[in-house]
């Protein structure tokens, strides 16, 4: 049986940090559990998300060699378009964030992780058949293979799935997100080009739907417009939730843009507050506390979670680990709370229904 100081589950953006991380401590081999790789997304794709992150993140980035050009980070915001506790919107100013390709830092953490070669790559969805030494012991696992290993600190990465979690807790009709993306199509070089394809202009607008949210962000590259929540928000062809949008008084948020029939719709991701429980694990990122969108903060949260994590070797580390988690779930319960409370459709059904799920978050 292969013994780890170390082993993470999961690949994405934390699970991966998480593990160079603790390589760099250069306290043995580290066993990382993956799903397949990332797959390489062009621009124009479906799935193909931006990010808003605060600036501080890009320092940590480059810090692992992963340069803001990578990920198409280009400029930073301060301001941001909001049409929120009323049917006027408004440039509201916002800390400074930029605008990253998730795609992109997904590919640049895997080019990174191959490179380093204290990580030991388990790849393929892990069916783990853990067996529990409780909080300080040993896990150790069964892997479908057969080829076992144990490891002195599981740190689980999985995202929303929290595989090794106790408990999970999300709301009975979680709220999703539907992404249109819609990207600048490269210049060939030779190629004759009959019309000029500018840049998008980016920016950051958001206003409030009575069954949800809708944001619309861009980089000079690509374009996104999300609608989140439940039912008629994210139901429906674009041509239809474009209506919604022009009903809600809300129909700024696309102008200057494409019609929405010519973006790319991508499939439905669940996004509304989640956080889980692991005797067994670590629990970081996405696994621990999955943010609302609205708040802009799952990533970098999630990312500073991972530079932390490995050193959670001792039972007391844990415990304060886990405490200082529980008050970020109850500051962003709080926070969620009052921008619900803000919203000019607070009082309607699905924002109402949510906030109560929110409330048992806070405790
Ligand atoms: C539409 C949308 C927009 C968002 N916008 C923003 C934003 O603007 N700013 C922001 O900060 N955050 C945003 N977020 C949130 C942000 O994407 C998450 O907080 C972040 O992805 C969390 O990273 P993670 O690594 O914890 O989880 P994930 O990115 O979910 O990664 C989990 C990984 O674990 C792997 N995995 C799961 N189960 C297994 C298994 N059994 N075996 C092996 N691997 C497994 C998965 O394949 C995946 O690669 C957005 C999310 C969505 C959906």
């Amino acid at each position: 049986m292969k013994h780890y100081r170390v082993a993470v589950l999961g690949n994405g953006p934390v699970g991966i940090l998480a593990a160079l991380c603790a390589a760099r401590q250069g306290r043995g081999p580290v066993l990382l559990l993956a799903a397949d790789p990332p797959a390489s997304v062009d621009a124009g794709g479906s799935g193909y998300r931006i990010e808003a992150v605060p600036v501080s993140l890009l320092a940590l980035l480059l810090e692992y060699g992963i340069h803001p050009h990578l990920i198409g980070a280009e400029q930073t915001h301060d301001l941001r378009q909001v049409q929120w506790d009323s049917k006027a919107s408004m440039s509201l100013p916002t800390p400074k964030t930029v605008h990253i390709h998730r795609p992109a830092l997904e590919q640049a953490l895997w080019q990174k992780l191959l490179q380093e070669p204290r990580i030991h790559l388990r790849l393929g969805e892990q069916s783990l058949q853990l067996h529990d030494a409780g909080a300080g012991g040993t896990n150790s696992a069964d892997s479908d293979n057969g080829d076992d290993w144990h490891a002195d600190l599981l740190i689980d990465a999985s995202g929303r799935a929290a595989r090794t979690a106790s408990s999970i807790d999300k709301s009975q009709q979680p709220w999703v997100a539907r992404l249109f993306t819609l990207a600048r199509q490269a210049r060939q070089p030779g190629r004759f080009h009959s019309h000029f394809q500018p840049d998008f202009q980016p920016h950051f607008k958001l206003a409030a739907l009575p069954q949800g949210y809708v944001y619309s962000l861009a980089t000079p590259q690509v374009q996104n417009v999300v609608f989140v929540g439940r039912g008629k928000a994210v139901k429906g062809s674009a041509g239809e939730l474009q209506q919604l949008l022009h009903g809600a008084q809300a129909g700024w948020v696309l102008q200057g843009l494409p019609d929405l029939m010519e973006f790319h719709g991508g499939m439905a991701h669940p996004v509304s507050l989640q956080w889980a429980t692991s005797e067994r694990s670590v629990l970081i990122g996405d696994a621990a506390l999955a943010r609302d969108i609205l708040s802009s903060q799952g990533l970098s949260c999630g990312l500073s979670e991972a530079l932390c994590a490995p050193d959670l070797g001792t039972p007391l580390a844990r415990a304060s680990f886990q405490e200082r988690q529980k008050q970020q779930r109850q500051l962003h319960a709080t926070a969620l709370l009052n921008q619900i409370r803000s919203c000019l459709y607070g009082i309607e059904t699905a924002w109402q229904d949510y906030a109560q799920f929110i409330l048992t978050a806070r405790t």
